[in-house]
């Protein structure tokens, strides 16, 4: 028999009404001779409300804690299926992450996944029941209670369909599959056949939200057949992600655009261009646990040079605090300046190892809008720009044509 692994996101099974949809749909596979691990999120909602709930008793709330309580929203989702499930007739059975013994390391509120004990839902599946998991949750060495990160349960899927060498790992969500770009801001976005794992990761990292990173890269690394598909359809084949050897995959050289504005701006004008200078201005920063993206340190002048980089939206302020308070004063700097009215837009695509004259095409048709490009970066399957934000969804509609991302390759 084939085992596959779904798991089904908030929105998903937000009601019983669409719980009961999701009952119908493992039913329909079960009764096609299909094992099935079905792993659910919270009700969509629900991690939120409860994350607000907890900031109501303390400020600042214990990681622990919060843990214990956060991982309830996914207690009652399990529990909710396997009744509809039983309701319907289908054997099932519900487990925690900690009852199934999904092992994480002890780091509260982004837990990672050490190893899984299979053994008792093996038994379970052998049985013929559908066995249901709570997702975005573990147990530590412990005991305690631990959860994921947000998104996590896309985490759980892949872990499981790993530890059970399922054929597939289905997630089902609210969009029927990985897009070229958001379908919201280019109504011409298509959807991907497949895509592969090099890319989804990239996607993810700059700013796709329809997978939780950590979910790729788990499903990269243990090579997990990983497929996105929409919970609200009866049928479709969703996206693939999938391994670049594969054959009869869709040759793009770009896969997609992503794009995000959670990113601001700073630059530290006339430091004295010296070995050592780059750590001294990112090294407090470090400290204070900002995560730094973008780095461009200019060709010095007269022993002089501006740096600049990004970090998340939220730390900018307290950017702006350490460098004007700290690093200004300690390096001699002229001023430290920054704005966070930017966004970032990414092109991504394994084709660039193969096509020279993209990062070209794209600035070129970026300066025929008028768009300024403030900063830039690669990598071997990625370019990225800094731009205005207000420009960010005329840039992605520009690409998305230039490149023709809306014609089947
Ligand atoms: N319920 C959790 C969240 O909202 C985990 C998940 O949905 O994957 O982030
Ligand atoms: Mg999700």
């Amino acid at each position: 028999m084939t085992l596959i692994v779904q798991k089904y996101g908030g929105t998903s099974i937000g009601s019983i009404e669409r719980i009961k949809n999701v009952a119908r749909r493992i039913a329909k596979f079960q009764s096609l001779g299909y094992q099935l691990v079905v792993v659910v999120s919270a009700m969509s909602g629900e991690t939120n409300r409860l994350l607000a709930l907890a900031k109501e008793a303390q400020n600042n709330p214990n990681p622990r804690e919060l843990d214990v309580m956060v991982s309830t929203g996914e207690q009652v989702s399990i529990a909710l299926l396997s009744m509809v499930l039983i309701e319907m007739g289908v054997k099932a059975r519900s487990y925690t992450g900690a009852q199934v013994r999904i092992h994480t390391d002890n780091a509260y509120n982004k837990a990672r996944i050490l190893n899984i004990d299979e053994d008792k839902l093996r038994s379970d599946i052998d049985a013929g029941y559908i066995v249901v998991v709570a997702g975005f949750q573990g147990v530590d060495e412990s005991g305690s209670i631990t959860t994921l990160g947000r998104g996590g349960s896309d985490t759980t899927g892949v872990a499981l369909a790993a530890a059970l060498n399922a054929k597939e790992c289905q997630i089902y969500t609210d969009v029927d599959g990985i897009y070229t770009t958001d379908p919201s801001i280019v109504p011409e976005a298509r959807r991907l056949r497949t895509i592969t794992f090099e890319e989804m990761m990239e996607l993810a990292s700059l700013g796709s939200k329809v997978l939780q990173i950590r979910s790729v890269e788990f499903a990269g690394k243990y090579k997990v057949r990983l497929r996105v598909l929409s919970s609200f359809e009866e049928e479709g084949e969703g996206t693939l992600i999938t391994f670049e050897e594969d054959e009869n995959m869709e040759q793009a050289i770009i896969a997609g655009i992503a794009f995000n504005r959670d990113e601001a701006k700073v630059t530290v004008l006339g430091v004295p261009d010296r070995p050592g200078i780059a750590y001294q201005i990112l090294g407090p920063v470090a400290d204070a646990n900002i995560d730094v993206d973008m780095i461009i340190q200019n060709v010095g002048h007269d022993g002089m040079t501006d740096f600049s980089f990004t970090v998340h939206r939220n730390e900018f302020a307290r950017t702006m605090h350490i460098l004007k308070s700290q690093v200004q004063p300690h390096v001699g700097a002229r001023d430290v300046v920054g704005g966070d009215r930017i966004a970032k837009v990414s092109l991504v695509g394994v084709g660039m190892r193969s096509y020279v004259g993209i990062a070209s095409k794209m600035f070129r048709s970026l300066a025929e809008e008028g768009i300024n490009i403030q900063m830039i970066s690669t990598s071997e399957i990625k370019i990225s720009v800094i731009v205005d934000e207000k420009y960010m969804e005329l840039a992605v509609r520009i690409l998305h044509k230039s490149f023709d991302l809306d014609q089947v390759p």
